[in-house]
């Protein structure tokens, strides 16, 4: 089997690195309340990311924090002693685009890695020698390096190189935007963008509209689903596969986790390109989580009007989420469910689990906590028993078995 590659999951707050971890990430990023680029929707305080990394541990995997803030000298105020608890706690590795962030940690907290932020837009071997010379063992590359440059990087370079594969994008690609701060006076380069770029405009040509008055005009990217690259970014000793999206939630990093997963550990068996197959069946299972239009961003052309969404969001999830696996009696065939949304007895139901292969039934029997039978389920947390003709497991979720 070919050398093992990281895939690295994105966490909002503990539940969902916990899911992660179960669902077969090799390592975790999060961000703490400060010095990070999405401080405003952080959860995780230091005795969080204390429990992550003790998590983390007993799967054999990692927590890498984002630092990836670029502070301005009001910013730092406490800045060594958050580095010097990060290591105290045991995190593998914090992420940083600012030289003195990475500078700092050097300093104060060698035990951590630094990891050098995409925000750095780094495509090209002498950055990558450079940071290097500061310390940096892992460049995550800019969104705009094409699969060719990312094989040659990945091939010279002296550091571990780490590619974004899956997620949402900022049209701005690396970062870097102020069209946040210019709107907004929030700093999205000091963790406050309000993606303005999202919003509805109106376009003007001196006076007049040229927009669609019924269909204003907006930005998006389309997100990045680069799964069919894989075999050659794992040829090329890419280190680490990244995906984005700290703010989406625990069935969506339960969904693209356990399929990359499954895809990468295929491709480690049975190395070479992926049949067409292969292709069909993974599309079907990345569209179970979220199926936003996606694109390959810059891996196989430069990203054209056809990347992009103008005035439409765009976003749908062809499986919805209904429920938590808390337990399970062998004996009686039934689950204890924590339901998460509506839905009815008589319908086709899928169960999918960090080691369950993905298995359908029929919801003939739903008992409700006052043990009556109940035809419909329909409120949010509420627990009820279900009938399930195979084992299950708690942490194992519940959707729908065919699109709507
Ligand atoms: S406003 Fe949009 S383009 Fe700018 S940083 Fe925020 S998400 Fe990116």
């Amino acid at each position: 089997m070919k050398k093992k590659i990281e895939l690295l999951a994105p966490a909002g707050d503990l539940e969902r690195a916990k899911v992660a971890i179960r669902y077969g990430a090799d390592a975790v990023y999060l961000g703490g309340k400060r010095f990070s680029l999405r401080s405003r929707s952080s959860n995780f305080d230091l005795k969080d990311i204390r429990e992550a990394v003790r998590f983390a541990r007993q799967y054999h995997s990692a927590i890498h924090v984002t630092v990836n803030l670029i502070p301005h000298d009001e910013d730092l105020e406490g800045l060594r002693e958050y580095l010097m608890d990060l290591q105290e706690a045991g995190v593998t590795a914090i992420i940083a685009a600012s030289p003195t962030i990475i500078t700092e940690a050097r300093r104060w907290a060698p035990g951590l890695q630094v990891h050098l932020s995409t925000q750095m837009s780094s495509t090209n071997l002498e950055c990558i020698r450079f940071y290097q010379q500061m310390g940096v063992s892992r460049v995550v590359l800019a969104r705009e390096c094409s699969l060719e440059q990312i094989r040659y990087l990945a091939q010279n370079s002296p550091l571990e190189i780490e590619t974004f594969i899956h997620g949402g994008m900022c049209v701005n690609y690396s970062g870097r935007c102020t069209l946040s701060n210019a709107m907004t006076w929030r700093d999205a380069n000091r963790g406050g963008c309000a993606q303005s770029c999202r919003w509805k405009y109106h376009l003007l040509e001196k006076d007049e509209r040229i927009s669609d008055a019924d269909r204003p005009f907006s930005m998006s990217s389309k997100d990045l689903l680069a799964f069919r690259y894989i075999p050659e970014m794992i040829a090329a000793n890419v280190a680490s596969l990244k995906i984005e999206g700290r703010m989406k939630s625990a069935y969506y990093i339960a969904t693209v986790v356990k399929t990359y997963r499954m895809l990468i550990d295929e491709v480690l068996q049975h190395p070479g390109p992926l049949s067409a197959q292969q292709i069909a069946y993974y599309e079907k299972e990345f569209a179970k989580a979220e199926n936003r239009p996606t694109c390959t961003g810059f891996l196989d052309h430069i990203p054209d009007h056809r990347d992009h969404l103008y005035g439409v969001n765009g976003s749908g999830v062809t499986h919805d989420f209904l429920g938590l696996v808390l337990d399970y009696d062998e004996g009686a065939q039934q689950a204890v469910l924590q339901v998460r949304n509506h839905f009815r007895k008589g319908e086709r139901l899928e169960v999918f689990g960090p080691t369950l292969v993905n298995q359908q039934f029929l919801a003939d029997e739903i008992i409700n906590e006052a043990g009556e039978q109940i035809e419909v389920c329909n409120k949010p947390m509420e627990t009820v028993r279900i009938r399930i003709p195979f084992a299950v497991s708690a942490g194992d979720m519940i959707r729908r078995g065919q699109a709507r």
